[in-house]
């Protein structure tokens, strides 16, 4: 990658905060390395050069006058189009949302302006983050810098894509059932969901409530520890953030992971598996044994049904959470309607895109008198039963492991008229959402085509400092670099 991008978030705001990197440079370099590949990857919706040339200027003149600058100085950002920035559009990739501008900042969002990053864009993502592949946005598809025919994944697939192009060393996504891991597995990045209340969800547009986080991805676990430092910690605006202080992350980062337990979930079928990916999963356990862990199996049963129930429950508070946007109050009116009903019923029909509107019906359907017990209720019971399955399985290890996803990068268009095959993408990371507790995905190794692999790992709630520990050692062992000579090569592919 070429500097000073190459440095990562951490080393960039080292250098500008030594003055030996303007932040004005640095922004140059990231809108520069942008405009080269947006017309083949599309990562971002709208990128914003003078906003963010002249939030650098305003930084080091901060710096020459010695004012602290905060722990991400200089350091190019991109955010997912979901996460709301006082006076610029917010589109969550719908048509519904068009010339809407946020009202207010994110608190997530503005912890990283706090800390001194600075956004360079908005980017790309599946309609309002339903979906696995990054085509269901109204703007159209990104594509994966690995290799451009094949999706980036989704929902983040934009900010996952921008990172691993080279344009920023961090980005923002958002994971409801994986859309910020899957998509890192895809690019060959790094993704973390964080513990459900680590980050404020406010000025998140919010899809599944009780499952939403954000969560950055970056080249490197350093780089999401640093970023998950500055964003984390209670925020009086959302009470579902935990009341905790921001954790420390860094410190440590680099302990390994001898002696601890990591588990092997018995009912997950990893032997059905593309023979790469086994491979891989193999390998990254072998090397977490090498390093020291100790490989226990555990049993999970309700697993196999996690698919199904985060299905219900995510529909279900999609179907109340989209229920605002009615061509009233947010966005784009349907011109032409004749009374209330209509203006709601043409806006909708307009504005949502048809993932978002199958999301709508089945969660209203599954929602309503008479279905309600058999479809809500069922998932709920079966919620419970496997947060305490997995509640018992972390009393017997520190850490679990499986796939990030059942596959690789897949082929633009090759799931799109195939909802089910695009839902079963989410297999392994929904359980992290439904329970609540901290995933990371890191990448593990390449196929025989040279796209990315990724194994996830999931800890305890608030664990995200064993999880970053162990993560990191995987990355150190694995020798995992996001390398520019492969991103290039697959890039004229
Ligand atoms: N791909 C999953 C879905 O379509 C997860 C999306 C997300 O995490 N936002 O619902």
């Amino acid at each position: 990658m070429a500097e000073p991008l190459g440095l990562g978030a951490e080393g960039i705001a080292a250098a500008v905060a030594s003055g030996a990197l303007a932040a004005v440079e640095v922004v140059n370099a990231a809108l520069a390395r942008a405009a080269e590949i947006e017309p083949r990857v599309s990562a971002f919706l709208r990128l914003d050069p003078d906003g963010a040339r002249r939030r650098a200027e305003e930084l080091d003149r901060r710096r020459q006058r010695g004012e602290p600058i905060g722990r991400l100085a200089g350091v190019p950002v991109a955010l997912k189009d979901n996460l709301a920035l006082e006076g610029d559009a917010l589109t969550c990739g719908s048509r519904i949302l068009a010339g809407y501008v946020s009202p207010f900042t994110a608190t997530a969002v503005e912890r990283l302006l706090s800390a001194g990053a600075i956004p360079i864009g908005r980017t790309n993502l599946d309609e309002f983050a339903m979906g696995s592949s990054c085509e269901s946005s109204a703007a159209g598809p990104t594509r994966n810098p690995w290799d451009l025919g094949r999706v980036p994944g989704g929902s983040s697939g934009g900010s996952a894509a921008a990172v691993a192009a080279g344009c920023v060393p961090l980005a923002l996504g958002s994971d409801t059932g994986g859309s910020v891991r899957q998509p890192a597995a895809f690019c060959g990045v790094v993704g973390l969901k964080p513990t459900y209340g680590r980050i404020s969800r406010y000025g998140l547009v919010a899809f599944a409530s009780s499952l939403d986080q954000i969560g950055p991805i970056a080249a490197s676990c350093r780089d999401v520890a640093l970023a998950l430092e500055s964003i984390a910690g209670a925020d009086p605006r959302d009470s579902t953030a935990a009341a905790l202080g921001p954790p420390d992350l860094l410190t440590g980062i680099e302990d390994g992971i001898a002696g601890r337990r990591v588990g092997v979930i018995a009912e997950i079928g990893t032997a059905g598996l593309e023979p790469d990916l086994l491979a891989v999963w193999h390998a990254a356990l072998d090397r977490l044994a090498a390093l020291g862990a100790e490989i226990v199996e555990v049993s999970v049963p309700s697993i196999a049904a996690a698919i199904d129930v985060y299905y219900v429950i995510a529909n279900c508070e999609a179907s109340a959470n989209l229920a605002r946007f009615d061509g009233v109050r947010y966005g784009r009116r349907a011109s032409g309607a004749r009374g209330l009903a209509d203006v709601y019923f043409d806006s909708r029909s307009e504005g949502f895109g048809p993932e978002v509107k199958r999301r709508i019906m089945l969660g209203t359907f599954a929602l309503s008198a008479g279905y309600y017990d058999a479809y809500y209720g069922r998932a709920r019971a079966l919620l419970e039963q496997l947060r305490a399955e997995l509640a018992r399985a972390f009393e017997r290890v520190d850490l679990l492991a499986t796939p990030t996803a059942p596959s690789g990068a897949f082929a633009l268009g090759e799931k799109l008229d195939d909802p089910l095959a695009m839902y079963l993408s989410d297999v392994f990371t929904v359980p992290a959402n439904l329970a609540g507790l901290p995933a990371i995905a890191v990448p593990a190794g390449l196929d025989r085509r040279g796209l990315p692999l990724s194994l996830q790992l999931l800890a305890r709630p608030f664990d995200e400092g064993g999880l970053l520990r162990a993560a990191r050692a995987l990355e150190v062992a694995t020798g995992w670099r996001l390398s520019p000579e492969l991103r290039d090569a697959s890039a004229t592919v």
